[in-house]
């Protein structure tokens, strides 16, 4: 895992030089729309913290993270009428991962309709 970039897109959201359509936030939380929507309300969870993955964020951060993953996920649900939530989290280049600043996936479903790649 490489050293966490201060200058990574979501570091550079956090400090407001990037915009964002902000989903949630409060003091050690941040929740925006993906700019590229695998779904519709397709919604990005990310700490205040300086973190690159699983791996490197300490417990009681991830916790609180959690916790905020845990009551956006259905409430994103009812609001947009959706059949269900997906949640997804990739460590590392090989696994996916494009921006090295922890994040959690929150991707509504639609039994009827495909998703995408
Ligand atoms: P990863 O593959 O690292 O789990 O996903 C990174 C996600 O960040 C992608 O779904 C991508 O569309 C999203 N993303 C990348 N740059 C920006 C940006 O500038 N603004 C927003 N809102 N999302 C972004």
């Amino acid at each position: 895992m490489p050293a966490y970039d201060d200058n990574n897109v979501f570091a550079r959201i956090l400090r407001g030089e990037i915009p964002c359509h902000k989903v949630y936030e409060d003091d050690r939380t941040l929740a925006f729309l993906d700019i590229m929507p695998r779904t519709r309300g397709h919604t990005l969870v990310i700490p205040k913290v300086k973190a690159t993955g699983l791996a490197d964020i300490e417990p009681d951060d991830l916790c609180h993270l959690m916790g905020v993953v845990q009551k956006l996920g259905p409430r994103i649900t009812e609001a947009l009428g959706a059949d269900g939530f997906m949640i997804q989290q990739f460590n590392g280049a090989g696994a996916g991962q494009t921006v090295f600043h922890i994040h959690f996936h929150v991707i509504p479903r639609w039994a009827d309709q495909p998703m995408r790649p």
